[in-house]
């Protein structure tokens, strides 16, 4: 790691990564194995920790390589410990603003100003929490915002579950944890899920499933882990307590775009637009790839796989090769 004040201001590196997650890092390793000399702001903007949502979770059992499953935190630490080896400066700071009017493009972390001829945008997703008064002790002890993560330990087997939400992730993530629990309740705050059609006639018929309409959740009880969930119907106004060994939330994510102020194209749901299949962006030189592009695989090895893309279209871009 190099400390910021060793950095010379005037230099123009040839490529920055902003986020230090699956793809951020796949991105640095893949630039620092092809001599680009990569810098690495590690921190993220929302505020979020450095590695991104992987240090969030516990143990990853579907990565592939690693058949007796790693700890988020380690894995993501083992990906900067090779980006680092082969070469990447990493700059323990947020990214304040960026500038996208000409190239070299500037990018102001806390405490360094980079400029840079390409940008990797790795900056993740952040997802929406309740902020329930349980829920910071029993994070991660039975509470977690991803099944396909997390559904299958130990601590959830023929236990029953709940999932907040009501879109396709929240039905997705249901019928996912039917393979492990005993039963599944699918709390949504109103009568009818936003979810597509045909995902909203796969919950409300899935034998496991049981629906429990126009409800909040209000806390989370538990010792050590997560054993009960209080909930408030918004209808009636009545309280009532449901005995869970776990409990995900499924109410969406929120990309952390916010320090690009407009520079760089949006779909409507606030992620970053890409050509489809690709990591360009429509601003020239600029890449992105992970969560902050993709709202609908938000997985580790996805991630790194478009991490390796935008790093590979980054290369080409310096070559001047059309890409
Ligand atoms: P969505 O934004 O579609 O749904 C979020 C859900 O969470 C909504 O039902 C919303 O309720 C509920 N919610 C939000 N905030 C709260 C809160 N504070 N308390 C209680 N409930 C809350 O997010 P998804 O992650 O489900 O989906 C994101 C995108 O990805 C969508 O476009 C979706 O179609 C897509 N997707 C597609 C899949 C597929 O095709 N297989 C799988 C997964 C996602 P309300 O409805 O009342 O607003």
């Amino acid at each position: 790691m190099v400390a910021s004040a060793e950095r010379k201001e005037q230099f123009v590196e040839k490529v920055v990564i902003i986020g230090s997650g699956p793809a951020g890092c796949t991105a640095a390793i893949y630039c620092a194995r092809a001599s680009l000399k990569p810098v690495m702001f590690e921190g993220f903007v929302s505020g979020g920790p450095a590695g991104g949502q992987l240090t969030t979770t516990t143990d990853i059992e579907n990565y592939p390589g690693f058949p007796e499953g790693i700890g988020g935190m380690e894995l993501v630490m083992k990906m900067k410990e090779q980006a680092v080896k082969y070469g990447t400066t990493v700059l323990s700071e947020d990214v304040d603003s960026i500038d996208l009017s000409k190239r070299p493009f500037t990018i102001k972390g806390s405490g360094t100003t980079v400029e840079a001829m390409t940008l990797i945008i790795a900056t993740g997703a952040t997802a929406r929490r309740m902020g329930v008064p349980g829920e910071a002790k029993l994070w991660n002890r039975g509470i977690s915002a991803c099944a396909v993560c997390d559904g299958g330990l130990p601590i959830f087997r023929n236990k029953p579950l709940a999932v907040i939400g009501g879109g396709d992730s929240a039905v997705e993530e249901a019928v996912y944890l039917t393979n492990f629990a005993s039963k599944v309740y699918l709390i949504h705050r109103r009568d009818k899920l936003r979810a597509s059609a045909v995902m909203q006639k796969r919950a409300e018929t899935h034998p496991k499933i049981e629906m429990v309409w126009n409800t909040t959740l209000t806390d989370v009880k538990g010792d050590k882990l997560v054993e009960s969930l209080l909930l408030s119907n918004v209808v009636t106004g009545k309280e009532s307590e449901l005995p869970v060994s776990g409990l995900f939330y499924a109410i969406g994510h929120v990309p952390n775009t916010s320090f690009l102020n407009g520079q760089i194209e949006l779909h409507d749901n606030g992620y970053i637009k890409t050509v489809p299949g690709r990591t360009l962006t429509n601003v020239k030189g600029v890449f992105a790839c992970g969560d902050v592009q993709d709202s609908h695989y938000r997985q580790a090895i996805s991630a790194a796989g478009s991490g390796c893309m935008a790093a590979i279209d980054a290369q080409k871009c310096l070559e001047n090769i059309e890409v």
